[in-house]
């Protein structure tokens, strides 16, 4: 069940507070963690007041629901991030949706997105490159021994695409160690393809409701979280 709309403001303010004591606990500043909030499944009045009570960086997993839900929003200002697996055939409608696609997890879809930003005209286009860093079959994302390569296709035949950070999806475990060993090798490589390929890379999107306090204290700049803002999901 959704939350209801009166609980979205002390939800965000909860997790915002998280957010905070994670980041003093290893050091760093929650200005340096974006909270995305993950919008899939959620009716638009939860997500305005989600906006209205601050959140204005949104996570959705589809290119369709995306689509419907911008017909429906006119608040200015707020940015929608691609955090879902990304189909060939809607990476054209996925530029036009979207103000970065976090789950670029190969050359082709990557090229795709490249022609598609051209296309439009945009100068640069922010991508990250996911990552699938438990190895688990279920997970989306780029074999990390394939993460470099693909990082230097990106750099060499994709100048319009801007790689902004690398995407991870931590294990499903009650083992710490191995959700942060995870969530570890995502900023080893970052470290790995910014010496490699000089660039920037300023992202590490990593950690959700139940273990983005893990992925901060292994680096995480973003931090995509839906059921702790909004509820479970109806599905
Ligand atoms: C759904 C989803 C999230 C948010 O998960 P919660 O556990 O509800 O916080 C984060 N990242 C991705 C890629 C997702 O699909």
């Amino acid at each position: 069940m959704s939350t209801s709309k009166e609980h979205i403001a002390d939800n965000i303010a909860r997790v915002r507070a998280r957010i905070e004591a994670a980041a003093r606990e290893s050091g760093r500043s929650a200005d340096d963690i974006t909270l995305i909030a993950v919008s899939k499944f959620q009716p638009l009045e939860l997500i305005r007041e989600a906006y209205a009570c601050g959140a204005h960086v949104f996570g959705e997993n589809r290119v369709q629901e995306r689509a419907e839900k911008a017909a429906g929003w006119t608040e200015v200002g707020a940015v929608w991030n691609m955090i879902g697996h990304l189909q060939r055939n809607k990476a054209r409608r996925a530029v036009e949706l979207f103000d970065c696609i976090q789950s670029i997890d190969g050359a082709e879809l990557a090229s795709l997105v490249e022609r598609a930003a051209r296309d439009r005209g945009v100068a640069s286009y922010p991508i990250m490159v996911e990552i699938n860093t438990s190895g688990e079959a279920s997970k989306s994302g780029a074999a990390p021994d394939g993460a470099l390569s693909l990082i230097e296709h990106i750099t060499a035949n994709c100048p319009t695409l801007s790689v902004d950070g690398l995407m991870t999806i931590g294990p499903l475990t009650d083992d710490e160690r191995r959700v942060r060993a995870s969530f570890a090798s995502l900023r080893e490589l970052a470290v790995r393809a910014r010496a490699e390929f000089g660039l920037a890379i300023p992202h590490l999107s990593m950690g959700m409701s139940g273990d983005f306090e893990l992925a901060i204290a292994e680096g995480s700049t973003m931090v995509r979280v839906g059921t702790s803002i909004f509820g479970a999901r109806d599905v």
